[in-house]
């Protein structure tokens, strides 16, 4: 789940992290009163969930309450990335004296935390590990232990290396070891400052917020699954999690819908080594009643780039005459116009062939016949 920048602010701030007051606001009237209220210089941002803001035209300077306004009625009806711009940030302008990256990643491959820090803020990181890797400090966590002090510490005097700059680097190792308290707290694979600015006082203030919150922490954490924006969030993938079903929107023109995840990734590898790319990625889950595959086929053709679908079921706990009712009441209750190519097999099968035929359905029990059909027939 992604969060909006004013909420993963509010989270650092409560874990300490100094950053600088905001309101939220949806009008233009409202940023005009909440510029009056800083009575100074404001900043006004984008609320999406989308990075690169800045560039987008997102983030603005202005003078006067009446110059926020206008900026924020700009900005209040932009699209950033493809997300609508529904709310803005505003707050007091930093004087930026320097500007540096920080952020904790779940590392797969080291299986820890890591924490980066870069000197080379405000642009994109992965622009700064393509051409200038030699500015970014990592090092692992040890989750039994938590960001070590001496690693704070190091990272600290990375970012600000300079002797009269030691208050700085202090700072910034502090920084360090809240950031890894708000994402642990937050059951957060990300938690990026960027930029982590010194203002024209010499503070050391995150003047950014990014979090990735981890779906499967949200059972355990309601004070932070609340701060889930609906209306910011793909339609497609709110409904399928209303239905029970994991389901990733890509690219592609093939709909695939799968039980288990781990078949919906051999899938979605077949359907790419046949020429074709996968439109999403979706499993059914374990134990699927016929209602959760009219949810499927109903999402899946939902995406007006999808012109083949394809059912690869492998039936375990997962039968297979339940899937084939399920198809049959999806075809009826709404005029499919799309080819279906079905791979069916395992547990009832012979009754799930059945109800298929009965239909017209041919399906077939070979995966790799199937996979190459439904990618011919998607054209
Ligand atoms: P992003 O582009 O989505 O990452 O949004 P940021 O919040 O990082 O803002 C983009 C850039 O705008 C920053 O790197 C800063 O250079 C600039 N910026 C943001 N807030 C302020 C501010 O308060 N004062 C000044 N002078 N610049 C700011
Ligand atoms: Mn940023």
């Amino acid at each position: 789940m992604n969060i909006h920048e004013y909420q993963a602010r509010a989270i650092l701030r409560d874990h300490g992290i100094p950053v600088p007051e905001g309101f939220v606001a949806e009008t233009p009237g409202e940023v005009r009163r909440a510029a009056e209220e800083i009575g100074a210089q404001v900043v006004v941002k984008a609320q999406v969930h989308a990075g690169g803001r800045g560039k987008a035209g997102g983030v603005k300077l202005a003078s006067t309450p009446a110059e926020a306004q206008e900026l924020a009625g700009a900005i209040l009806g932009m699209e950033i990335k493809g997300h609508a711009v529904r709310k803005v940030l505003v707050g007091p302008a930093e004087t930026i004296a320097s500007e540096a990256y920080v952020g904790i990643v779940l590392d797969r491959a080291q299986q820890a935390d890591a924490v980066m820090v870069s000197p080379a803020g405000g642009v994109d990181i992965e622009e700064v590990a393509a051409t200038n890797p030699a500015a970014i400090m990592t090092r692992r966590i040890d989750p039994r232990y938590g960001l070590f002090d001496h690693q704070a510490g190091e990272l600290g005097r990375f970012l600000y290396p300079e002797a009269e700059k030691a208050k700085q680097a202090r700072s910034a190792a502090a920084i360090l070891q809240k950031l890894y308290e708000a994402y642990l707290g937050s059951g957060a694979t990300l938690a990026e400052i960027n930029p982590l600015i010194v203002n024209g006082a010499g503070e050391v203030l995150a003047i950014d917020a990014k979090m990735n919150i981890d779906d499967n922490a949200l059972f355990r954490l309601p004070q932070i699954e609340a701060l889930r924006d609906p209306e910011a969030e793909d339609p497609a993938e709110t409904a399928a999690r209303a239905a029970g079903l994991s389901y990733v929107r890509l690219d592609g023109n093939i709909g695939c819908c799968v039980n288990g995840a781990g078949l919906a990734m051999a899938t979605m590898d077949l359907v790419k080594h046949y020429g074709g790319e996968p439109a999403n990625f979706l499993d059914i889950g374990g134990s699927s009643n016929p209602a959760k595959v009219v949810a499927a086929l109903e999402l899946i053709t939902a995406d007006s780039a999808v012109s083949s679908v394809l059912f690869n079921i492998f039936g375990g706990i997962t039968r297979c005459d339940d899937v084939a009712r399920g198809i049959v009441q999806a075809t009826d209750s709404f005029d499919l116009q799309i080819p279906i190519t079905i791979r069916l097999t395992g547990t009832n099968q012979a009754e799930g062939l059945a109800i298929l035929a009965r239909r017209g359905f041919q399906a077939l029990s070979d995966m790799d016949g199937a996979v190459r059909a439904a990618v011919e027939l998607g054209g």
